[in-house]
C-alpha cells in the first residue's frame, strides 16, 4: 500500500525528490529548537503548485496524513511529523520563484516557499519595502509566516502578516487549487477564504502563493534606547510618541533590565550603554517618508517632552546607521542570551495595550510568591501589546528541575492573560504544543465553530493532524 502510493509520489514529483532514506530525511524532522524529532513515511519536494495539488490528492486517495513545511522555524513543533512514521513532509523548499513585481500596484507575487529575506531583497531591489520582518528572516519562508500569521518588529506601523497579503493560492485537502492570487485592496464579495488559510497552522490546506503588499522606503530611520521607570511609564511614553509621531513611530520595545544584563553577561561585545542601571528600556524607532533630519526632530522633540514629564530618565540617540544596529542588536540577542544561560518557560502572550503594567506587576507578585526568587525574562513589543513573558529558574537552581513547575507556571500566566482578556499566543501558534491551553481558554462556541471548518475543508482529516485541534 505505502510502496504504491511512493512509486505514485515518485511519478509526480520524481524519485529525487521523494525521499526515504534515513539520512536524507533527518533534517526534515526536526524542530527549530532540538526539542522533538518525528519520524515520516517520506519527505515530498514538489517543484510547483500542480505538483503539491497531485501529491495532496495522491494523499487523500491513500489517507496518508500530510506535514506542510516551509523553513521548520516554527517555535510550537508545527512543522514537525508525530512520532508514527505514518505521515508524509511536504516540503515546499524548492518552491523560491518570485513570480512578479508590481511598481503601480505595489505588490509582489511570489511562491510560498520563498526565503522571507529574499522578498524584502525583491522589492528593495524595486526601490521598495516588504516590511515584515523578524530574527528567522534568513531560513522562514512566506507559506510558514502566513500560516503563523507572523508579527516581528515593524508590526506597530505595517500590521502582521495577515495585513500584508491581499491574495493566495492554496492547495486543498482534495487536491484542487483555489487561484486566490488577486492583488485587490477591496473585495467584497463574501466569506473571506484568504483570511481562513492565514494563521491556519497548514491544518486547511497548503499555501503555494502569495501577492503580498509593498510600501514606499522611508527615506530616514532614527534609533533610540530610552531608559526609564517602569512598564507603566512605558506606556506613558508609548501614547506620548504615538501622540507626536503619528504613523512614523515604527518600533517601540520593551526590555527589562535583567534582559539587558543577561545580554552583557553572554554577549560582552554588547553592554548597556548606560553607566547607571534603570528598571525599564525602550528601543524605539521613528522613521520618516521625508528625511533623516524630520525623523531625528520629531524624536527629539518627542524625547523632550518625555523628560519634562519625568517619563524618560535618560536615552541614547543612534547617530549612525551602525549605532542604530547596536541598539537592535541588544533586542535581538535577548532570546539568544536566553538560550545561552539555559532552558526556560516560554510564553508568547498578547494583551490590551492599557492591562500591560496591571498584568506585569500582578504575575510577578505571584510567581514570586509561589516560585520565590524565579527569573522574569520580560522583554516584547510594547506597542503591539505582545510580551514575551518567560520565567527561569532561581540562582543556582537546576534548569531541568525548574522546568517540572512548567504546568503550574503556565497556568498563573495564562489564567493572568485570560483575566485581562488577553491571548495566550500573540505570534508562535498553538501547533502541538498549546492544544490544551486553547481548549482550556477558548469558548466552546469558538471551539465548535474552528472544528466544523476543520471538518467541511478537511473531512479525511489529512492535513497537517494533532495540530492546532
Ligand atoms: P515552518 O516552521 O516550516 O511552519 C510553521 C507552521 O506553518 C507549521 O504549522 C506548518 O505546517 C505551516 N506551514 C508552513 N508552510 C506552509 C504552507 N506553505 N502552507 C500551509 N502551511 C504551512 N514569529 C513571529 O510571529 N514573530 C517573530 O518575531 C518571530 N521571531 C522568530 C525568531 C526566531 C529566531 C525563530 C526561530 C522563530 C521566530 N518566530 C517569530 C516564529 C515564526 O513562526 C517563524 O519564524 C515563521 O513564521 C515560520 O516560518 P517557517 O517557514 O519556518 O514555517
Ligand atoms: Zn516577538
Amino acid at each position: 500500500m505505502s510502496a504504491d502510493f511512493l512509486q505514485r509520489c515518485c511519478q509526480i514529483a520524481g524519485a529525487d525528490y521523494v525521499l526515504t532514506a534515513a539520512a536524507d530525511c533527518a533534517p526534515y524532522l526536526t524542530d527549530w529548537r532540538g526539542r522533538f524529532t518525528g519520524r515520516a513515511l517520506a519527505v515530498l519536494r514538489p517543484a510547483d503548485p500542480a505538483q503539491v495539488a497531485q501529491l495532496v490528492r495522491a494523499c487523500a486517495d491513500a489517507r496518508i496524513a500530510l506535514v506542510p513545511q516551509g523553513g521548520r522555524t516554527g517555535l510550537v513543533l508545527g512543522s514537525v511529523p508525530d512520532a508514527s512514521g505514518a505521515a508524509v513532509v511536504l516540503s515546499l523548499s524548492r518552491m523560491r520563484r518570485i513570480r512578479a513585481l508590481d511598481t503601480v500596484n505595489r505588490t509582489i507575487t511570489v511562491d510560498a516557499g520563498c526565503v522571507l529575506h529574499d522578498i524584502q531583497q525583491a522589492a528593495a531591489d524595486q526601490g521598495c519595502l516588504f516590511p515584515l520582518s523578524l530574527a528567522a528572516e534568513g531560513s522562514c519562508t512566506i507559506g510558514g509566516n502566513l500560516s503563523t500569521n507572523a508579527g516581528g518588529t515593524a508590526v506597530l506601523r505595517y500590521g502582521n502578516a495577515r495585513e500584508l497579503c491581499l491574495g493566495l493560492e492554496v492547495v486543498t485537502p482534495h487536491g484542487e487549487v483555489w487561484s486566490g492570487l488577486r492583488g485587490l485592496r477591496k473585495d467584497n464579495t463574501g466569506y473571506d477564504l484568504r483570511d481562513l488559510f492565514i494563521g491556519a497552522e497548514g491544518t486547511l490546506g497548503v499555501i503555494t502563493g502569495a501577492v503580498l503588499k509593498l510600501f514606499p522606503q522611508p527615506k530616514g530611520a532614527i534609533t533610540a534606547l530610552v531608559a526609564l521607570a517602569s512598564p507603566r511609564d512605558a506606556l506613558a511614553l508609548l501614547n506620548l510618541m504615538q501622540d507626536h509621531c503619528g504613523a512614523s513611530l515604527t518600533g517601540f520595545e520593551l526590555m527589562s533590565d535583567f534582559c539587558l544584563r543577561l545580554v552583557a553577561t553572554h554577549f560582552p561585545h554588547l553592554p548597556t550603554p548606560f553607566v547607571k542601571r534603570h528598571p525599564q528600556y525602550v528601543l524605539l524607532e521613528v522613521s520618516s517618508s521625508e528625511s533623516e533630519r524630520h525623523a531625528v526632530n520629531l524624536i527629539e522633540q518627542a524625547l523632550e517632552q518625555a523628560v519634562e514629564r519625568d517619563l524618560a530618565d535618560d536615552a541614547v540617540l543612534a547617530t549612525s546607521n551602525a549605532q542604530s544596529r547596536a541598539l537592535w542588536h541588544l533586542r535581538e540577542h535577548i532570546p539568544l542570551a536566553q538560550a545561552a544561560a539555559g532552558k526556560n518557560i516560554k510564553h508568547d502572550i498578547s494583551l490590551p495595550v492599557s492591562s500591560i503594567a496591571d498584568f506585569i506587576d500582578s504575575t510577578d507578585a505571584t510567581l514570586q510568591q509561589q516560585f520565590p526568587a524565579c527569573q522574569v525574562v520580560c522583554f516584547g513589543h510594547l506597542g503591539d501589546g505582545n510580551l514575551h513573558y518567560n520565567v527561569a529558574p532561581p540562582d543556582g537552581q537546576p534548569h531541568d528541575q525548574f522546568l517540572a513547575n512548567q504546568d503550574a507556571i503556565n497556568r498563573i500566566v495564562h489564567d493572568g492573560v485570560d483575566a485581562c482578556n488577553g491571548s495566550i499566543s500573540a505570534e508562535h501558534g498553538i501547533g502541538a504544543l498549546k492544544r490544551d491551553d486553547l481548549v482550556r481558554y477558548k469558548s466552546k462556541v469558538e471551539l465548535d465553530m474552528m472544528r466544523a471548518i476543520k471538518a467541511a475543508l478537511d473531512p479525511l482529516g489529512i492535513m497537517n493532524p494533532g495540530k492546532v485541534l
